[in-house]
């Protein structure tokens, strides 16, 4: 096998290969961290960084925890609350000098929490007010990410997603946006196996869902057929190794599931997965997919159960169960409501006939499925 560098130097000078317009400037580099701190130089920005505390004893990342203003985020121990967000804001309001760049360094959770801060730092309320579509917001500070994760898309995408005392819900606005995402895919060699296998696993469900959603603006399925191969090519291969060249494509069908969840929409998996984040909050939303996924074979029987269970074999893990993340039966009439209340995601699948197949009945029993399996 190649050692990548090829594939890097495609990387970096190939044109713009997605088609849904994006508010996102993609640096392309092999020199994430240096590259990140020359732009914010040059561009004379006071930045503030929020970064995954996993990441401290790289030593690629050392030049960022010696800067003065960082906040290290435990990403493996929680999503990122609502909370987060507004101790954040409020640490950030105390600065004599307002940073006016907020950089997200990590996964999707540690870019998620940038994201929110940056635009709640410019509004009143507390957090868990703007969770939600179309509401009235102001610009904040200026949105930096740094992905050390290739698959959540979380770097181009206007959405933060938090878990409030309420629910779990993202911050949709396009001031959450980030305006300048550095990718760089050698940043992803440090990260667990878990954590590669599975965040491209998501990555694989939004695209499918994606291309089978009947309700998705036409560049985004053509951005998740094109992310589609790029996921389902990454996943046929073992991972157990970091290896540059599947983390380039990675780097790419990342961008895809980032471009296409602007105007596409992804269907009934995610919808059954909410129910089961909700009844179980440390379960990782990429497991909480992939159980679902196993749970609608008859739904998804054109290669989305089939694939799934053939990634998991390749990998060598395990099904995941709902029961190991405390799930079962006495769960079922909570997460059949939520997954409910999730009409865009059934409409996107079915159709707007939807009504006329998904009911409780239907999604109960999708769920006894779940906690038998
Ligand atoms: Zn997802």
């Amino acid at each position: 096998m190649s050692d990548g560098s090829e594939a890097m130097k495609n990387f970096i000078s190939a044109p713009a290969w997605w088609s849904t317009k994006i508010l996102t400037e993609v640096a392309r580099t092999d020199d994430g961290v240096g590259s990140l701190l020359n732009m914010l130089r040059e561009r004379g920005r006071r930045p503030f960084f929020i970064i995954d505390g996993a990441l401290e004893g790289q030593l690629g990342f050392k030049p960022l925890f010696e800067r003065d203003e960082v906040f290290m985020f435990r990403a493996s121990e929680s999503e990122p609350r609502t909370g987060d967000v507004d101790r954040l804001v409020a640490l950030l309001r105390n600065k004599r000098d307002l940073p006016d760049t907020v950089v997200g360094v990590g996964g999707g959770s540690s870019m998620d929490l940038a994201k929110a801060v940056g635009i709640c730092v410019a509004n009143p309320k507390q957090a868990e007010a703007y969770q939600g579509y179309g509401l009235d917001m102001k610009k904040g500070s200026e949105i930096w990410v740094l992905p050390t994760l290739n698959g959540t898309g979380a770097e181009v995408t206007p959405i933060a997603v938090l878990r409030g005392p309420e629910k779990k819900l993202g911050i949709n606005n396009n001031f959450t946006a980030p305006a300048v995402a550095v990718v760089d895919p050698r940043l992803s060699a440090g990260a667990p196996k878990f954590n590669r296998f599975y965040t491209m696993m998501d990555c694989f469900f939004h695209h499918y869902e994606i291309t089978k959603s009947r309700t998705s603006a036409n560049d985004a399925v053509r951005d998740s057929i094109k992310g589609l191969d790029m996921a389902k090519s990454v996943l046929s291969r073992s991972l157990a190794v970091y290896d540059l060249e599947t983390a380039v494509t990675s780097a790419m069908a990342s961008t895809l599931g980032g471009s296409s969840s602007i105007g596409g929409r992804v269907g009934v998996s995610h919808a059954i997965s909410y129910g089961l984040s909700n009844s179980s909050p440390k379960l990782p939303h990429s497991v909480a997919v992939t159980i679902s996924m196993l749970a609608c074979r008859d739904i998804y029987d054109d290669g989305g159960y089939d694939d799934t269970v053939k990634f998991l074999e390749i990998n060598g893990m395990p099904a995941p169960r709902a029961a190991d993340y405390g799930i079962d039966e006495s769960h079922i009439t909570k997460m059949t409501t939520i997954a409910l209340g999730m009409e865009k995601l059934w409409q996107s699948h079915f159709g707007d006939d939807w009504q006329s197949i998904v009911n409780d009945r239907f999604v109960r029993d999708i769920y006894k499925r779940v906690v038998t399996m």
